[in-house]
């Protein structure tokens, strides 16, 4: 099928971005991964795209004391970048995001605005107690990843937003483990998890509308607990998604083994 109508304006600044994005039914085009499909299929009908693709220095990756990845940064671009090395559960969520091919287009503020369920970049950013930084003509506001994401492909960012850049801590060497299963390499996950040690995080996504915090067996885990006993006490009452891909019988046992793994991961055994 064939996009329905709109008008299109390349911004050639983020002034000129906000500008248009003022306008009713305007619509941010990045990478175009997620949403050209959508035109195509008539799930999305911007009057407006405005395309950010040419606004300069909306995709610079600096690390210092923490880690500012600008919206248009692409995926594949921050995988090759210091902030692999110093948000090293970035890099491993972002080999699993899509393909090479996708990723040498889709950006990271566009993962997060589309917010897919299954999507790994938000649960990144939740389980580091990261931010996007929105820009919209009236100023400028930190979202924290707890109030991004909303619901399936929905997120607080207002109409008129751009989400300009993520800012992330360092995490170096604190520990980690990410697992996620997916039927091919580069599909949507089925289900995965994210752990983080010192403090323990352990985030859950693929399995409801948003990613989610497992937040009593992050204390559990805390305490010493076994990767057995967190991945129980995280995914007991885990009411996952029924879709085409799993059902929630399927989708549970799968949290629960990808949990133990990325605690395993994380190197606590036992
Ligand atoms: P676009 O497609 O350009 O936009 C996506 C949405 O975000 C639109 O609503 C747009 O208006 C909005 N938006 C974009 N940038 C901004 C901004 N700066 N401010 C405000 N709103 C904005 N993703 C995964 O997470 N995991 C996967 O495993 C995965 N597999 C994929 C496999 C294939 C074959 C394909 C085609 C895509 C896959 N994707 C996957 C999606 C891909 O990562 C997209 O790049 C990403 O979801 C959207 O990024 P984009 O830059 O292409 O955004």
């Amino acid at each position: 099928m064939k996009p329905p109508r709109f008008d299109y304006v390349a911004a050639a600044s983020g002034d000129e971005a906000l500008a248009a994005l003022a306008h009713d039914g305007a619509k941010v085009l990045a990478g175009g991964q997620s949403l050209v499909p959508l035109l195509n299929m008539r799930l999305a009908r911007p009057s407006l795209l405005v395309d950010i693709n040419r606004i300069p220095d909306l995709d610079r990756v600096e690390v210092n004391a923490s880690v500012r990845i600008g919206a248009l940064a692409r995926q594949a671009d921050v995988l090759a970048s210091p902030a692999a090395a110093a948000v090293p559960v970035l890099a491993a969520a972002l080999r699993h995001v899509g393909h090479p091919a996708t990723r040498s287009r889709g950006t990271i503020g566009g993962s997060l605005a589309h917010a897919d369920p299954a999507a790994e970049l938000p649960a990144v950013l939740l389980a580091l107690d990261a931010g996007v930084v929105a820009r919209s003509r009236t100023g400028e506001r930190i979202i924290g990843a707890g109030d991004l994401v909303r619901g399936p492909f929905t997120t607080s960012l207002r109409p008129d937003e751009l989400l300009t850049a993520v800012v992330l801590p360092r995490q170096d060497s604190r520990p980690y483990g990410f697992a996620e299963l997916s039927r091919r390499q580069g599909d949507f996950a089925l289900a995965g998890a994210i752990t983080l040690l010192h403090p323990a995080r352990i985030v859950l996504f693929g399995v409801g509308g948003a990613p989610e915090r497992a937040f009593e067996a992050e204390r559990a885990l805390d305490e010493g607990a076994t990767p057995a006993e967190v991945a129980d006490m995280a995914t007991r009452n885990l009411s996952p998604v029924d879709d085409v891909h799993a059902d929630s019988a399927y989708r549970r046992r799968v949290a629960e083994v990808l949990v133990r793994r990325a605690v395993e991961q994380a190197g606590v055994h036992g």
